[in-house]
């Protein structure tokens, strides 16, 4: 009998597509910032990309759009991420994933991106989630060992008892795995090989049914 109580999905890149992200630091931040300013899109957006860099990726900050409009004084971010909506858009699979996996363990989401993104890149899929984690929101955390270890004590589980995918080596594959925890590296363009390496979440559907006990609870 297996012993995996919780699966993990990483967000952004996993269950919902970057566009919705990708549209937000790189149009719509730009096109108020640039218009703010009385200057050209294009040049907002090379101007806040150099902002970008020169924060980098290892501070929370980077990840927290209301950071992002404070230090640019930026009117109203929510009413902009609204504007957005449309650009939401699940991988094909991911619903058909979520409903099977879901009768055979509890489903969560721990993600880097911040909850201001994930309640709005989640509200078509929310209702298959016991919990959704955002390392920046929640913890003001980097997607990091200690993160997984907060997440397994909210959920009162072990990490051997928690198997989690994502699109980011270090953040979804090196970084749960240091606590023990089981997880996937999901690489949708096929650059990695491996044990560990699913190309779609329907492949990682069915190693998980299989290792779960068959049909996914249906009797
Ligand atoms: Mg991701």
């Amino acid at each position: 009998m297996s012993k995996v109580k919780v699966i993990s999905f990483d967000a952004e890149g996993t269950v919902v597509t970057p566009q919705f992200s990708t549209l937000i630091w790189y149009e719509a931040i730009p096109l108020q910032y640039a218009r703010q300013r009385g200057i050209g899109v294009d040049e907002g957006r090379e101007e806040i990309k150099r902002e970008y860099s020169a924060m980098g990726m290892q501070r929370v900050e980077w990840y927290d759009v209301r950071y992002w409009f404070e230090q640019f004084s930026l009117p109203d971010y929510k009413t902009v991420l609204d504007a957005y909506r449309h650009a939401v858009n699940l991988y094909p699979e991911t619903e058909e994933t979520l409903v099977s996996l879901s009768r055979s363990c509890s489903l969560v989401v721990t993600s880097a991106s911040s909850r201001d993104f994930l309640d709005l890149l989640l509200s078509p899929i929310r209702g298959h989630f016991r919990h959704v984690f955002s390392c920046i929101s929640d913890y003001r955390l980097l997607k990091t060992a200690d993160f997984y270890h907060r997440v397994c004590d909210t959920l009162g589980v072990c990490p051997e008892e928690v198997v989690h995918i994502g699109d980011n080596w270090n953040g979804d594959y090196l970084a749960p795995r240091e606590i023990g925890m089981r997880a996937f590296y999901l690489d949708r363009n096929g650059e990695r090989g491996g044990e560990d390496v699913v190309r779609s979440l329907t492949e990682f559907q069915q190693i998980m049914l299989t290792e779960l006990g068959g049909n996914g609870g249906s009797p």
